[in-house]
């Protein structure tokens, strides 16, 4: 992951495996048109725009949020709120009315979205959508193939994950808490986007920032749950115990390292997934942290975001 600051003001992340893959021209059929007069194909050109937000490049202004937040049950005012969206897009070179965002529910359900969903979650409600699942029960997941629309997830302390298969022009993003993790979200994004045509080899994807193996403790049933869901395996290498650790008898949990494990398992390359190195909770004044809130700020904080869209270039 690349830190990226702008103006000394907003500060993100980027992957460089998005990076190396600019921008693909795609043969788009925009043949008949209504009176039936025959347009034939158009080169399209569309770039990979995408980032992690840190709490840093917004226009909040409460102590305990800094001035970036994307939550909008955190005691911010929606119209700021909604604001920092714009700036972030803006950052990015999104455009501003690209973006949409998970209802998060700690599911493993993974949504297939289209120019419909434009402005979800920001200037059009989950209720109006047919589904109705989407506001009572929520999803945790995107796929999309189509131009311009920018999918957002939510976090802070949670893994945000970003997917692209640039040769089949199809992205993906998910939300991954502990539940999201141990059910396999990841994995169904995945899924998700191969349903709408993007192959395994393909993939590739971007791990942020959440809380680290070193600040992430759990109790004796976390333990016993991933244990019994994802085997000996996986959780000898992303459980531990020390004597470093304020309390050494508990166990500490390391859920990007089961996110990449996860995503190899699923059939992506080692080498095509990209794992971010910081902890929220340690660099807390650089990211919102759910820990560090709980312990600190009373559990006040806001949330971070992560975004993904195929841009198209005109
Ligand atoms: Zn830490």
């Amino acid at each position: 992951m690349m830190i990226r600051h702008d103006n000394g003001r907003a500060v993100w992340f980027t992957s460089s495996l998005f990076d190396n893959v600019r921008s693909y021209p795609q043969l788009v059929d925009n043949s008949v048109d209504k009176h039936g007069t025959d347009h034939g194909k158009t080169l399209q050109k569309v770039e990979i725009k995408h980032g992690f937000s840190t709490k840093h490049g917004g226009i909040s202004h409460l102590p305990y949020i800094s001035d970036l937040n994307f939550g909008f049950s955190v005691g911010e005012d929606r119209a700021t709120t909604v604001e920092n969206y714009r700036c972030f897009a803006r950052t990015l070179g999104i455009g501003e009315n690209h973006m949409l965002c998970a209802n998060q529910t700690h599911t493993t359900r993974v949504l297939t979205v289209d120019e419909a969903y434009r402005g979800m979650g920001l200037s059009v409600p989950y209720e109006t959508f047919p589904d109705k699942t989407l506001a009572d029960e929520g999803f945790d997941g995107f796929a999309t193939r189509t131009p311009d629309v920018a999918l957002v997830v939510r976090a802070a302390d949670c893994v945000p994950i970003l997917f692209c298969d640039p040769v089949n022009r199809v992205i993906g993003a998910c939300h991954a808490g502990w539940r999201g993790t141990v059910g396999g979200i990841a994995a169904e994004t995945v899924d998700a986007m191969c349903a709408i045509g993007a192959e395994k080899q393909h993939i590739r994807a971007a791990i942020g920032h959440a809380v680290g193996l070193c600040c992430y403790e759990v109790d004796d049933a976390f333990y016993e749950t991933f244990l019994h869901t994802l085997g000996k395996e996986v959780c000898n290498v992303i459980f531990r115990k020390s004597e470093e650790y304020e309390n050494p008898d508990r166990w500490h949990c390391d859920l990007r390292t089961c996110n990449r494990m996860l995503l190899e398992n699923a059939g992506l390359a080692p080498e095509h997934i990209d794992v971010s190195e910081h902890c929220t909770c340690c660099h807390n004044e650089l990211f919102h942290s759910h820990r560090y809130a709980m312990k600190y700020t009373g559990g006040k904080r806001g949330l971070m975001a992560a975004c993904i869209s195929m841009e198209t270039i005109k």
